[in-house]
């Protein structure tokens, strides 16, 4: 029999050559292009009567109410920077709760009878749309008779232009809300948190003498990501339905020799990137790293961190240009958590801190001690949020992607902690052990050196351990998945830390009447961190010490996304999102119920397609190798000769598809028996029966790959997807 030819080619894959020419226009320098398909707030102002403009700042800068005349003005500028530009089309651009964008494109001007044409786009344009919602997901938010959703401009989020050979379009950030005004995606709670983190900022500032016009948060993600080489990534059904490797055999050289990490960057990779951050430069996204990461084959980028609610625009853009430029160098951006089993997943460190309209950082210990007594105050503020809703910060980042990262060995525990740093640590402890004024070492509070020491910035890559690690002047959240929006796990902060300081602030305004302020501060700070203290955690939290310890803490750890979700249902959480008008108990539930469909999903879906490749790919190869033993034995046999070693390959091959028939078989049981009854219940047995049946045909199925010809294996091995760059 004639051996089947394989079904890719890696050869050609590894010689696969960088389209270098003309791929991106050199001529243009990076001033030349940043920005150059967004329209900035100073463009938007040249183009702008001045009046209008005034008032349109003021919505911008303080949040204040749209009127008709302004959108009007803003419209029009808006389209004849567009069309100059070679717009045809615009579209509102919205973040459903799918967790992506979606868009729906109208034209700027639509052709007439008499062959001429009508200019379509005002003011109710800009500020409203009304895309089909019937699609998307409510969880129960929308009753089919009232399917009608709407997206309103976000004026605090520039417009931006996509660009494609064959024509461009302008895209509005917009929130997406059901008729009743509940909402339906992710950037409606997340302005509603600014606006709420704002109020308690702004009265904590006045308590020390600080009148900020708007504070903010602001955010920088470091996206992680991998690089896989299109001819192995579309013969791989599970990587293109699932974005992971659902079955494969870990490599013989993984990352065990931490080559690749911040080493040198493959011409391909390299040229991919340049063009990518140029696409990220035009749409004004301020990227400034690239490196290697940890595992073969991943990477880092990362931009410079802006207000949250662009950055968390910014991030989503981010993810769609890797992948869109990603192709046009036949490579796949792969931003699954968890793409190859034993091999390092990826994350999306979101860098958190608080700031005032001026860019003054809250977080930032200051070079006075007046400073660094509002700096303790936030500080602790965080501490204070962190503390109690660690529930709420683990749910924001339950996928079931994330799963398989959380608490490997490669990712923070699904523990929530925060890791402050030596320095800060021991001003935490002086604060608690008694009087800040004769036991402060370092002299706070105007006594001895008049400042907090400088605090190393890079602190953080010291303890990569922590879920959440201060790093100098902003807070690290390690925990977020590499392919989840960001917004809620920055609601979730934005929130909690609101009510922090308005914890505190009520404390030190009750305190203020009887002493001043250096001593009331004192005593506030010392009560909150005696509350929240256990939160602190500096040590080693991939340890198993660790493990124990926060129990004794009596700290959370829902280790999976079937455990973390239900917390949304908690009173304490609906009254904390209730009271800051972030989300209403119905908003809520809803995000809960969408967040066990979309784990349910994703895991009826890795089910399916591990199940499929089992039985079309991995059956069908096998059972050809153990014909073609039994055929060798039989004709060694003929020869008059002992097939012993033949036989032995025989048997186990024949006990591994065995095992597999079994391994399936246990799988379709436990999916008959998959509870419909209840969104959790189903993750719940997801979790507990499901996922280990599909875990058992992935062992099958690796063990078969150690030993069936690797001229019959249908699928790509780790070792080419991994190492052909
Ligand atoms: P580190 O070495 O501690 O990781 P970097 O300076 O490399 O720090 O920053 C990592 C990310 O944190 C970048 O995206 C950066 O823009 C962001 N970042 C820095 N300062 C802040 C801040 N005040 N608020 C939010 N993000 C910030
Ligand atoms: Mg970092």
């Amino acid at each position: 029999m004639a051996p089947a030819a394989r079904r890719y080619d890696t050869l050609a894959a590894a010689k696969s050559t960088v389209p270098s020419q003309g791929m991106v226009d050199q001529a243009m320098s990076i001033t030349d292009i940043f920005g150059q398909n967004t329209l900035t707030l100073d463009t938007l102002k040249a183009r702008m009567p001045k009046s209008t403009w005034k008032k349109l700042q003021k919505t911008v800068q303080e949040g204040e109410k749209l009127d008709a005349e302004v959108a009007d003005a803003a419209a029009i500028a808006m389209k004849d920077w567009a069309t100059e530009k070679g717009a045809t089309h615009f579209t509102h651009w919205f973040q459903p709760l799918t967790g992506s964008t979606a868009e729906k494109h109208d034209s700027f001007i639509t052709p007439n009878q008499g062959g001429g044409a009508i200019s379509e786009f005002s003011g109710k344009d800009l500020i409203q749309g009304e895309p089909d919602a019937s699609s998307f997901p409510s969880g129960g938010l929308r009753a089919t008779f009232e399917a009608r959703g709407y997206t309103a401009w976000d004026p605090t989020s520039p417009v931006f232009i996509i660009e494609n050979p064959n024509g461009s379009y302008l895209c509005i950030p917009t929130a997406f809300a059901s008729w009743k005004g509940e909402a339906l995606d992710h950037k409606t709670p997340l302005l509603r948190s600014v606006e709420a983190l704002n109020k308690s900022a702004k009265r904590a500032l006045k308590l020390f003498g600080v009148e900020a016009v708007r504070v903010t948060s602001t955010v920088g993600c470091e996206q992680e990501y991998f690089l896989i080489d299109q001819e192995f990534f579309y013969r791989r059904p599970d990587l293109m339905t699932s974005g992971r490797t659902l079955v494969g055999a870990k490599p013989p050289r993984g990352q065990e020799l931490d080559d690749h990490y911040f080493g040198s960057i493959p011409d391909r990779v390299l040229s991919f990137m340049l063009d990518a951050e140029r696409e990220l430069y035009k749409l004004g996204i301020p990227v400034k790293t690239r490196h290697n990461e940890v595992a073969p084959s991943q990477y880092e980028i990362a931009p410079i961190f802006e207000q949250c609610n662009v950055a968390a625009d910014h991030q989503q853009l981010m993810m769609i240009t890797l992948r869109r430029v990603a192709k046009k160098y036949g490579l796949e951006c792969v931003l699954h958590e968890k793409p190859f089993d034993g091999i390092n997943g990826s994350g999306k460190h979101t860098n958190w801190s608080i700031s005032t309209e001026g860019g003054v950082n809250l977080l930032e210990p200051g070079e006075t001690p007046h400073q660094n007594l509002q700096f303790l105050f936030f500080f602790t503020a965080v501490l204070h949020g962190v503390y109690h809703h660690q529930d709420l910060l683990r749910a924001s980042i339950a996928t079931a992607a994330n799963d398989h990262r959380l608490g490997a060995n490669e990712a923070p525990p699904a523990i929530i902690s925060a890791y402050i740093g030596e320095q800060l640590e021991d001003v935490v402890h002086q604060l608690l052990n008694g009087g800040l004024k004769d036991s402060m070492k370092s002299g706070l509070l105007g006594l001895g050196t008049p400042v907090l020491p400088t605090l190393p910035k890079h602190a953080g890559d010291r303890n990569r351990t922590s879920p959440f690690a201060f790093t100098g002047n902003k807070f690290e959240f390690r925990a977020v998945g590499s392919s989840q929006s960001v917004s809620f796990p920055i609601v979730v902060l934005n929130t909690a830390v609101a009510e922090g300081i308005d914890v505190l602030s009520e404390r030190l305004e009750k305190e203020l009447k009887k002493s001043k302020l250096e001593t009331a501060l004192g005593k506030i700070l010392r009560k909150t961190l005696k509350e929240i203290e256990s939160i602190i955690f500096n040590g080693d939290g991939y340890s198993d010490e660790w493990q124990v310890e926060a129990e004794k803490r009596g700290l959370l750890n829902m280790k999976t996304t079937a455990d973390a979700l239900p917390v949304l249902a908690d009173k304490k959480n609906s009254k904390l999102f209730s009271t800051y008008k972030v989300l209403n108990k119905r908003e809520l539930d809803s995000r809960l119920e969408i967040l066990a469909e979309q784990y349910n999903t994703t895991i009826t879906i890795e089910v399916d397609t591990t199940e499929s490749i089992a039985k079309t790919m991995v059956y069908p190869a096998a059972t050809r190798y153990l014909r073609n033993l039994a055929q060798a034995a039989e004709e060694v046999k003929e020869h008059g000769l002992e097939p012993t070693g033949t036989l032995d390959m025989l048997k186990t091959v024949n006990n591994g598809v065995n095992a597999l028939g079994e391994a399936l078989d246990g799988l379709r049981k436990a999916q008959e028996k998959v509870p419909h009854s209840n969104v959790l219940k189903t993750a719940k047995y997801m979790q507990t029966d499901v996922i280990p049946a599909m875990n058992a045909v992935r062992d099958a199925v690796d063990f078969l790959e150690r030993y069936v010809s690797d001229e019959l294996w249908p699928l790509p091995v780790y070792r080419e997807m991994l190492f052909v760059k």
